[in-house]
């Protein structure tokens, strides 16, 4: 009998692996990326192999109770992968390895020979569109490394409409012909369900699509046939970077600015980097799409670490909206104090309502107003749980926490003074549907945000009666911000263009210049044009004007010499360290300590802090920040990880790292 030993990653949040001894009576041969059954302490487990040894490194490993799988569930690449995702984003072996398995194949739940019944989709057949000059030359560099098994990243930036999706369909074509798989990364699938169509219209059954709210027998049943490589294609979200591919040829990230990649729990990885990470393994071309490149991306393409390659055009050739700024310093009704909607907008809308046109309007808040306080006094109504203004929902009659969703009765009085001036200020959602309802009251208006979306499906129901026309004006929250297409569109309007701007995010003004980029692009896409009007009260602010000029590449020097100066990403990455507790004190004290042991350490990198969190608090708990700052993650996590490990919290206090946070938050 040959002793054989594996190294185990447990599902637990611990930073290394344990040895146990195989035997040769398990159900199947031991083999890197299948689950084994141990004993670990006194309990039964399921954990990971992830290596395979010919000596024992302690005396007289114990033995592994059996082996589950009878192929890897997770493949050799992934595996890698996940040893480099511990070790980046400050996580463990086991939640990595769990991130990328369907939920009912973690912690051995279902044996990965189970029958689930698929069922088929209707597909009508699409053929590839002949190429213009700039997609052409893509094209041909993008073959040239699928060809050669070559990894190069690709940075395509190109309008809406240049013609990306066309690239990515044709790059995918080769390869399939080369036997090999790739997946196309879209933020959100709900949300561009035209993207997928296209895949599944060219390529049929071979695509497999993965979304949020899919059942978990669904799920399943999709990655079942991308491991058996019975598809070979996927569409999804963000944990579609780990399908279970056998030979991956492609990776595609559309919209790879999207904030939506980034996961927000542990394991907080980046899909664009782990892609990035397995394409390197595997040495096959990655395309990052976007027409607004996230900084990061775009300054390792201007530094040539990435191919930066760029459509001018729209395919149609269709120009790209007017877009007005509106002064919204000027805007008073005498009468009311502010209003939402300014009367050129109102005047606009009015005019090509009349001709039968549509509109969406786009604000970034649900409910009616978003800040609540005395007149006399000055307090504001916020939640107790949260340190977070209540907004006021009029549908529903309730002051709402948007952190908590803890709801309230509209105060009659101040809470604090007693006194009965009590004013409602900032604009939602709802209140921009009132406006609009009066000032246009033939109008057919919808509202489109997660209010009245929360019934499964009314999402669909709300953009198909606007396609037939039976609605004239949407309002709504960034879901009306990606990829709809309608040719009767000649309004956008942008009702609150600076929300973001106020946040104290170093990310505010690429988010800002983002947004009114996206938004504006839903205007003008048939043959009737289309102007967009831009409301807001910083109409000189680089991120608002380049976003009114079109102009990404006069945005991208502004804001890098910015974050130049400030010595942020993309000149660093930043880790952000929260404490949080109940007690206030607690968390401050704990993060003061933190801060004090790692300033000790010159390898952490910069400490920069502690400072109580923009939010400072959540759900009842205190939060309060520390950030690095690094050129050398792997080396500043390695050295946050000693610290921590030795570090003795107060009780009640969790601590928590994001490595290169999505926000300061
Ligand atoms: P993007 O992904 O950049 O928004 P698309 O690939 O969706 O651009 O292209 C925009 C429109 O132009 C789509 O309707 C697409 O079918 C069409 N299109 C793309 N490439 C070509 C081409 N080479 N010839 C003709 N039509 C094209
Ligand atoms: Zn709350």
């Amino acid at each position: 009998m040959t002793l054989k030993y594996v190294e185990i990653a447990t599902g637990l949040p611990i930073d290394r692996t344990f040895q146990y001894a195989v035997t040769g009576n398990e159900a199947y041969p031991a083999e890197i990326g299948k689950r084994a059954i141990i004993e670990f302490g006194h309990r039964r487990m399921v954990g990971y192999i992830v290596r395979l040894e010919d000596e024992p490194v302690c005396k007289d490993p114990k033995p592994v109770i059996d082996i589950l799988d009878e192929t890897p569930v997770i493949t050799r690449d992934l595996v890698q992968v996940a040893e480099w995702m511990k070790d980046h984003y400050f996580s463990s072996w086991g939640e990595c390895l769990e991130a990328m398995l369907p939920g009912v194949m973690k912690r051995g739940k279902m044996s990965s020979t189970s029958r689930i019944e698929e069922k088929q989709r209707p597909v009508e057949a699409t053929t590839n569109l002949r190429p213009n000059q700039e997609q052409q030359s893509v094209l041909d560099e993008v073959a040239q490394c699928i060809d050669s098994n070559k990894h190069k990243v690709f940075l395509l930036h190109g309008i809406t409409g240049s013609g990306k999706t066309e690239i990515y369909l044709q790059a995918m074509e080769r390869v399939l012909a080369k036997g090999l798989s790739g997946v196309v990364l879209v933020p959100e699938i709900s949300l561009t369900p035209q993207t997928v169509e296209r895949f599944v219209s060219r390529f049929g059954d071979n695509v497999a699509v993965f979304h949020s709210k899919m059942l978990e027998s669904a799920r399943f049943s999709e990655w079942k046939r991308i491991k058996e490589d019975r598809a070979k294609i996927v569409v999804g979200p963000r944990s579609a970077v780990f399908s279970p591919f056998r030979k991956p040829g492609i990776f595609v990230i559309d919209e790879e600015h999207e904030p939506s990649y980034k996961q927000e729990d542990s394991p907080r990885y980046h899909a664009r980097e782990v892609a990035i990470k397995r394409a390197e393994l595997a040495g096959v071309p990655v395309i990052l799409g976007s027409a607004t490149p996230s900084l990061e991306s775009y300054h390792k393409a201007v530094k040539g670490e990435y191919r930066l390659v760029e459509l001018t055009q729209r395919i149609d050739e269709k120009k790209l909206p007017k877009v007005r700024l509106v002064d919204m310093r000027m805007d008073f009704d005498t009468r009311t104090g502010k209003v939402s909607v300014s009367p050129a907008l109102g005047e606009a809308l009015k005019r090509d309502i009349k001709k039968k046109q549509q509109a969406l309007l786009f604000i970034n808040r649900r409910g009616f107003s978003t800040f609540i306080n005395c007149r006399k006094c000055g307090h504001v109504m916020k939640c107790v749980k949260c340190d977070s203004p209540f907004v006021f929902h009029k549908e529903e009659q309730a002051l709402v926490c948007h952190y908590c969703n803890k709801r309230a009765e509209p105060p009659k009085m101040c809470p604090a003074c007693g006194d009965d001036y009590v004013v409602y200020k900032g604009t939602g959602t709802e209140k921009v549907e009132t406006e609009i309802k009066r000032l246009l009251p033939e109008a057919r208006i919808a509202r489109m945000d997660s209010d009245t979306m929360s019934k499964r499906g009314s999402h669909g129901e709300i953009l198909q009666k606007f396609k037939d026309h039976e609605i004239d004006i949407i309002v709504g929250t960034q879901m009306i911000a990606k990829g709809l297409d309608f040719p009767k569109v000649t309004q956008v309007g942008v009702i609150a263009a600076d929300a973001n701007l106020n946040l104290p995010d170093f990310r505010a003004g690429e988010r800002t210049f983002n947004l009114i980029t996206q938004v504006a692009g839903r205007a003008g896409r048939g043959d009737l044009g289309g102007e967009v009007f831009v409301q807001t009260f910083i109409p000189e602010h680089y991120a608002i004007s380049f976003a009114a000029k079109h102009d990404y590449h006069g945005f991208y020097k502004s804001e890098i010499e910015a974050r130049r100066d400030l010595g942020f990403p993309p000149f660093v990455n930043l880790i952000k360290i929260t404490t949080r507790s109940r007690k206030e004190e607690n968390a401050m004290k704990d993060v003061e300590r933190l801060a004090v042991l790692l300033r000790e350490k010159p390898e952490s990198g910069e400490i920069v802090g502690p400072a109580p969190s923009p939010m400072t608090k959540i759900r009842g708990y205190f939060r309060w920040n520390v950030l690095v700052k690094t050129k050398d993650v792997l080396a500043s996590v390695g050295c946050l990880r000693r610290v921590l490990g030795a570090f003795r919290k107060t009780g009640g206090v969790f601590v928590a790292v994001d490595v290169d946070p999505m926000s300061l938050n």
